[in-house]
């Protein structure tokens, strides 16, 4: 018998190619007259064009956006807030700048806007991920939820293929363990499934032609759907296990999410198989880890914590971290269990 709980997000959507044109238009929307431009270095030209196309509702640009928000950069940017007399922000970029906005919206309440331009997810969750003194605490709040989100994948284009395979299968990671989240529903599992399906069939078609706009659409469209469901219902084993190389060790995001993924899939794959079921109907295969595995070497993605910069003397700290608190898993998870896990990704095994 059914039983769930479902709260659908508040968040407004816009998809479409060129999109981006209605910014100006979607700052008066929600009732602001400056709003504070957000990007990396990185992207500092790209989010220049941004600022042209809000004209006169453009506070300024604020371009020291950095992977983990960290605390003082973001008290750099309120300060920006104050001395541009800014009443809302507009973040341009992947989940490091959403991750800025958040860390604005958070502490003073103006609304936000996002223009995402990788596949993280971050744009659609009520969470907010920061660091101080080396420590990485994870909030959640109303106030984090961005009010809008403009969806262009005209800005995906320039995402170097290396990043676009390792950010899709970052948010196939979010799909993957929503399918059997305890808290899962309906709505969630068939979001899962679709985003799941999206990107499988869109990150091959964009390691062949990484300018094939329709690709991108698809995937970002993906990527909307799994980004989705990471903020409505809770994660489990890879995420854990992400946050932990992430936050302790320094790992890059996505690639790590990208290595970790069918070996955390593997370990739960026989306590979730009927959950599970959707991954092996999209990717033809029983094992749903080998069939992850499978796909990630397909499109060119790094299989093995080493060549990101893991060290193999590591992996027992990072078990002991990622076992020191208990946190809900379709199943057990032990200490032991963990170090072997790690130390095959650590390898680069295929499941
Ligand atoms: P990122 O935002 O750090 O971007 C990586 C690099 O790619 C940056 O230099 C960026 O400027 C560049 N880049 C982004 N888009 C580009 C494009 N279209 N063309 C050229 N260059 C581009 O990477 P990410 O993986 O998107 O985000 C990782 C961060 O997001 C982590 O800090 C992670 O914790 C956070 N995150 C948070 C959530 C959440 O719900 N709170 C969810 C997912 C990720």
């Amino acid at each position: 018998m059914r039983e769930f709980d479902y709260q659908g997000s508040p968040a407004r959507i816009r998809f479409g190619a060129g999109a981006r044109a209605g910014v100006a238009e979607a700052v008066e929307a929600l009732g602001c007259k400056r709003a504070l431009v957000l990007s990396t270095p990185q992207q500092a030209n790209d989010a220049g064009a941004i600022v042209n196309l809000l004209a006169d509702r453009a506070a300024g640009l604020f371009t020291q956006a950095t992977m983990h928000t960290p605390v003082e950069i973001t008290e750099q940017a309120l300060k920006a807030m104050r001395d541009n007399d800014a009443d809302c922000t507009v973040a341009f970029g992947g989940g490091s700048t959403t991750g800025l906005g958040k860390a604005i919206a958070y502490r003073l309440d103006t609304p936000q806007i996002v223009i995402p331009t990788t596949y993280a997810g971050s744009e659609v969750t009520p969470i907010l991920g920061q660091t101080q003194a080396g420590r990485k605490e994870t909030v959640r709040a109303a106030s984090i939820l961005p009010e809008l989100v403009i969806y262009d994948p005209e800005l995906t284009l320039s995402l170097p293929v290396p990043m676009t395979m390792t950010s899709g299968l970052n948010a196939m990671a979010h799909a993957a363990e929503a399918l059997y989240a305890r808290d899962r529903n309906p709505i969630s599992s068939l979001m899962a499934t679709e985003g799941l399906r999206a990107l499988a069939e869109a990150l091959p078609r964009i390691a062949m032609a990484p300018r094939d706009l329709s690709a991108r659409s698809d995937a970002l469209y993906g990527a909307w759907l799994c980004g989705t469901v990471l903020g409505t219902v809770g994660m489990s084993l890879h995420h854990k296990l992400c946050h932990v190389l992430g936050g302790a060790f320094d790992l890059p995001h996505a690639e790590t999410h990208a290595i970790v993924l069918p070996h955390a899939i593997d370990f739960n794959a026989a306590a979730a198989a009927d959950e599970l079921r959707p991954l092996s109907a999209i990717f033809g295969e029983t094992s749903p880890g080998a069939a992850i595995h499978g796909f990630a070497v397909k499109i060119g993605a790094p299989t093995a914590l080493r060549e990101i910069g893991f060290r193999e003397e590591d992996i027992g700290r990072a078990a002991e971290i990622a076992t020191a608190n208990p946190y809900w898993n379709p199943r057990e998870v032990t200490r032991a269990d963990i170090h072997a896990l790690l130390a095959a990704a650590w390898r680069g095994d295929a499941p």
